[in-house]
């Protein structure tokens, strides 16, 4: 996980840090990162929504024409592997909650008729 996250931010790709999720009137719910982490020439930078109307992001109406829709900031490389660590412990407790759901279902398929 850590060295494919590692290759991912070498080659320019964002790691999604933390998302923000909104539900559509209509009933879908839509995620869109909220923070995004990237390594870029030897910083770390962080990028934050800024616009939580963002029209573009399918958020609300804004344009962002008078302000930025995302924010970036440069971070140290402690914080930046601080994220990346909370970022593999939000994806272990996924992988453990999908194991619950797979064993729970397991089991109600056997005792199904
Ligand atoms: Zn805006």
């Amino acid at each position: 996980m850590l060295k494919s996250l590692l290759e991912r931010l070498r080659n320019g790709e964002g790691v999604v840090v933390e998302d923000y999720k909104t539900v559509y009137v209509w009933g879908f719910v839509e995620e869109v990162p909220y923070e995004t982490l990237y390594f870029n020439k030897g910083r770390w930078i962080i990028e934050r929504l800024n616009c939580f109307s963002a029209i573009d992001l399918g958020l609300g109406t804004c344009n962002c024409n008078s302000h930025p829709t995302f924010l970036e900031e440069t971070i140290s490389r402690k914080e930046a592997l601080e994220l990346l660590k909370k970022y593999i412990q939000q994806k272990q407790r996924e992988a453990a909650s999908a194991e619950r759901e797979m064993a729970w279902l397991d089991e109600a398929i056997a005792s199904a008729e």
